[in-house]
């Protein structure tokens, strides 16, 4: 059917890479390109012999012009931007330069300031809509499913939306005391960062980890989580009409958090750039670099994933709740393309994403985040690619346990 421009070989691209060559019906050829090309070679070297024709390229997708050159050369039907938020802008610039189609799992994030918002990427929709292509944006698991779930919530089971609650759960044990289950930096700016919900047309700042509750998850158990501000709470807060509140939570242990804590309080997880032996460096990219690398979590991972969404709100004049999930086990992640369920709840929604762009099932000029489009075929593909999904017209509301607040 056509062929993609997959840039970033990392952990998330390397899950969407296999995908996509296990789906060869809709991805004929794929393009990988990275900054370090030997990546993309051996990817290319494990994985050809599909149907799927497999090329690789070097890239710095901090260049546009070096992005324009490769998509010009390459001529994909869609680039899935599956580097670092850092590079969004860049790439949708290449993107309405060549008049290409755009998905990332991530929004846009300058490198010296921990913003997560949508703004500079909603800056681009008239453009897009002008140059005739699609930019779909945050279609990972968290941005990305959880978004797919609140449309298809809206659409089969309410007539309005009051509350949502995003339950993140990764119940995954890989033994080190310390490590990140993605990018560490990305990992740790977005977790030492204020927290931050939407609450009757505003947003309610916290501080980093104040908000505590404890839940049990299906096929898990007992958790406890932490109130975060995720970037999907911006585009829902505006997509789903009515909405009175919204709220992110995530687990975590209490090994992560005591490290955590003392890394903080030593200055390893500040992004201002430090003097050391006559170099500036940046402490948060030195602490990546002598951390384990999230893709070798993969074959010491046990355990599973738990995310999903709690909706509350009104269907036919009636209160009714309702809890859409998906559980992902590491090990049969791993068995399956060699990666932990982090890297594979985002890689198989992003293959998924780009999927629904390259059938035209999805494509509208413009710029738009997952819950703008119709969830309908996106929930059957999760079913068939592997992130099958459960429902619960009963479940256990976040506020049934007590607050507590984390000393
Ligand atoms: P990794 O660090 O494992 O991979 C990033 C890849 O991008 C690497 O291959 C890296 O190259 C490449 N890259 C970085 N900078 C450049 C550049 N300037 N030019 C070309 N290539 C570059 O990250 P992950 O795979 O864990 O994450 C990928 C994305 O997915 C991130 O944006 C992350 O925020 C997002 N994500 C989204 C989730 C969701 O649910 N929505 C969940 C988890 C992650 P090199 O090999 O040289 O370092």
């Amino acid at each position: 059917m056509g062929k993609a421009l997959i840039i970033g070989c990392g952990g998330v691209a390397s899950v969407a890479i296999h995908k996509c060559v296990q789906n060869s019906d809709v991805f004929e050829e794929i393009c990988i390109a990275s900054r370090t090309k030997s990546k993309c070679d051996d990817l290319k070297a494990k994985l050809d012999g599909g149907k799927t024709k497999i090329t690789t390229a070097q890239v710095d997708a901090n260049n546009v012009d070096e992005l324009i050159a490769l998509i010009e050369e390459v001529k994909p039907d869609i680039v899935m931007n599956l580097a670092l938020p850092y590079q969004d802008l860049t790439i949708m610039d290449a993107c309405l330069a060549t008049k290409t189609n755009y998905m990332d799992t991530a929004n846009y994030e300058p490198e010296d300031t921990a913003k997560f918002e949508y703004k500079w990427q909603w800056d681009y929709r008239e453009r897009f809509e002008k140059a005739g292509i699609t930019a779909l944006l945050g279609s990972g698991f968290d941005p990305g499913v959880t978004g797919v779930f609140s449309a298809h919530a809206l659409k089969h089971h309410f007539d309005e939306i009051e509350y949502i609650d995003i339950l993140d759960c990764n119940a995954g044990d890989h033994g080190y005391p310390f490590a990140t289950n993605f990018n560490p930096e990305i990992n740790i700016r977005e977790v030492s960062a204020n927290g931050r919900y939407w609450e009757n047309g505003e947003w309610v700042e916290t501080k980093p980890m104040e908000i505590k509750r404890v839940y049990n998850f299906p096929e898990v158990g007992e958790k406890d989580m932490y109130l975060l501000y995720h970037e999907e709470l911006e585009s829902l807060a505006v997509n789903i009409p009515g909405i009175k509140r919204i709220r992110f939570f995530m687990t975590f242990g209490e090994s992560y958090l005591t490290h955590l804590k003392a890394l903080e309080n030593v200055g390893m997880t500040s992004i201002e750039p430090i003097e050391f032996e006559g170099k500036q460096i940046i402490p948060l990219q030195f602490l990546k670099a002598v951390l384990p690398d999230p893709a070798s979590l993969g074959p010491r991972t046990k355990g599973k994933t738990n995310i999903g969404c709690i909706f509350k709100g009104k269907k036919d004049g009636k209160d009714k709740t309702y809890y859409v999930y998906n559980v992902c086990d590491h090990e049969e992640c791993y068995r399956e393309v060699g990666s932990q369920a982090v890297s594979y709840t985002t890689g198989v929604p992003a293959m998924i994403g780009a999927m629904m762009l390259m059938t035209g099932k999805w494509n509208k000029p413009g710029v738009y985040n997952i819950e703008e489009f119709d969830p309908d075929p996106f929930m059957d593909a999760l079913n068939k690619w592997g992130l099958p999904w459960q429902e619960d017209l009963c479940p256990d509301l976040v506020d049934s346990e007590p607050i507590k607040a984390k000393e």
